[in-house]
């Protein structure tokens, strides 16, 4: 499986609260906050190329020039239900950052995506657009939710996930392989269910205290 386009940040900080998070004894409270944690620590890591501007600014000694974020050129992109709870995360660092949703379920027969909900701002062609799902399990949805965002033109796509699976990747980098993933951690595979393992055991459940 070609990992070119996947960057794995196996940061200290985000290998402890990882284990932290994967914990069953771990309860919703906690579960949330490390997944806001973990968002940002590698929110952080992967902007490190965002186009800058430079200013002018007066230091109490004197005018200088320095640099500012580009302003309007990030749009982020939860995928529902899960994807929520990673969007303070990124908003908290960049927080003029506009927000769409992609809402799909999977099919119980078909175990296809079904898409329920869409709605992307209005002016994202002239964005790099970052999709958030906790889970990079089967890709299905992922990937589908890509190719709707493509739909829109904007003018780049990456995937933010905190755990990977080996068959969500090849999926996902087969389909696109335009779209940049980073992951916190790579699992080992999927179970039956499509359930990553060894896992977290269902993100959206666990973020919302729906278990
Ligand atoms: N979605 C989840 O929430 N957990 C998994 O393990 C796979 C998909």
């Amino acid at each position: 499986m070609s990992m070119k386009n996947v960057v794995v940040m196996d940061h200290p900080l985000i290998k402890h609260k990882i284990t932290l998070l994967r914990s069953k004894n771990t309860g919703t409270k906690e579960f949330r906050e490390l997944i806001n944690e973990i968002t940002m620590l590698m929110c952080y890591e992967s902007m490190r190329n965002l186009p800058m501007e430079e200013v002018e600014v007066e230091t109490p000694l004197q005018s200088m020039k320095s640099q500012v974020l580009a302003e309007k050129h990030v749009a982020i992109v939860p995928i529902l239900r899960a994807g929520l709870g990673m969007v303070d995360g990124v908003t908290s660092l960049l927080p003029t950052a506009k927000i769409g949703h992609i809402g799909l379920y999977r099919d119980h027969e078909s175990l296809q995506p079904v898409e329920y909900y869409c709605k992307l701002p209005k002016d994202i062609s002239n964005r790099e657009v970052i999709v958030l799902d906790p889970m990079l399990a089967t890709g299905g949805s992922v990937s589908d939710a890509v190719s709707k965002i493509k739909l829109r033109n904007p003018r780049s796509i990456k995937f933010m996930c905190i755990l990977a699976s080996p068959e969500g990747i090849e999926r996902l980098t087969t389909e696109h392989p335009d779209v940049l993933i980073y992951c916190a951690t790579k699992d080992e595979g999927l179970n039956e269910n499509g359930y990553i393992i060894p896992g977290l055991g269902d993100a959206g459940d666990r973020i919302f205290g729906t278990e």
